[in-house]
């Protein structure tokens, strides 16, 4: 039997106020799940109900080794069945979370390449119509995947502690980073590596940045970038980590990185899995184009907004 776990991200922790608050954390978690539109079976299901959730997860679940194939993943081995939610109650926790593994050893991979192949068309066309193109590229969960402490924790989130993946406890997410093991998706690496192949139009190559959430906090710049190198990242123009002390939604510090970004380039294409790595200022998005690579697993505010964003609609 599992563990029951309390949830949370160091940036969800920041937007919420409230550390402790798992309550809030698992339902921003959940309504990600509801609001995200992969194709499995699930996901049509979920949207189609609107309830409350419990603030824990207890679901029974075994480590094994690091995946390279999704059937490799943890939980893919022997994954379980796809099936409906029963909407007629408030969904069982415990069977929504079966349901996102079935998920990840499923369709996700599919749902992570269809949304970063619409990017690769797109910055085919634009990077030689346009002076010193660059695009924006996030880490967690759309270039590296942290499928296997996610599934450690059972989609909980635990920002301290040591992370064991051998061990019946909680992997802490910081010495998770630190430890440069989270493996690339394969779709946006094959989407980087195309990318460098690419000249703009004044016959320079296009450049690319990584802006993650990741706090700027000792070691963590060399265990990302030896993460990034590790699984075939290699020539990006430069690696924008958050400063420990920036405060608010991660959007708002991504959005000035992109205008720092814009002081030298043309930002054609902007991929991450959260709104928030996309959503800008009101009226300008600060990418011509942006790509959202689907997260049923955890959720960082802001939720995209009422008026959607100028970059997913041209
Ligand atoms: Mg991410």
């Amino acid at each position: 039997m599992g563990r029951v776990f309390s949830c949370g991200y160091d940036d969800v922790m920041t937007a919420s106020g409230s550390p402790k608050n798992d309550g809030l954390i698992a339902r921003w978690r959940l309504n990600t799940i509801l609001s995200t539109a992969p194709s499995a079976v699930i996901m049509t299901t979920l949207r189609a109900t609107g309830w409350g959730v419990a603030a824990a997860i207890a679901i029974a679940v075994s480590v094994a080794s690091w995946p390279v194939r999704a059937d490799e993943a943890s939980g893919c081995q022997n994954p379980p069945a796809q099936r409906a939610l029963d909407t007629n109650w408030p969904i069982n926790i415990g069977q929504l979370a079966q349901q996102l593994v079935a998920y990840r050893c499923t369709d996700y991979m599919k749902d992570v390449a269809a949304a970063v192949a619409q990017a690769d068309d797109w910055v085919r066309q634009r990077a030689p119509q346009v002076d010193n193109a660059a695009v924006v590229l996030d880490i967690d969960e759309t270039s590296l995947s942290n499928w296997e402490a996610i599934y450690h924790d059972h989609f909980a989130y635990f920002a301290d502690g040591s992370c064991d993946l051998g061990a019946k406890i909680a992997c802490g997410w910081r010495d998770w980073f630190l430890s440069a093991r989270a493996i690339a998706l394969s779709p946006t690496l094959d989407f980087f590596r195309m990318v460098k192949t690419l000249s703009d139009r004044n016959g320079g190559k296009v450049a690319v940045f990584f802006v993650t959430g990741r706090r700027d906090e000792p070691g963590m710049r060399a265990a990302t970038e030896d993460n990034l190198r590790k699984q075939g990242y290699d020539g990006w123009e430069r690696l924008y980590l958050r400063p420990t002390a920036s405060p608010g939604f991660v959007s708002g510090y991504k959005t000035d990185i992109r205008k720092d970004i814009e002081q030298n380039y043309k930002i054609i294409a902007n991929l991450g899995d959260q709104y928030s790595d996309l959503i800008g200022d009101p009226g300008n998005d600060h990418a011509e184009k942006c790509f959202k690579l689907p997260n049923p697993f955890y959720f960082l505010p802001p939720d995209l907004p009422a008026a959607g964003l100028k970059c997913l609609s041209r």
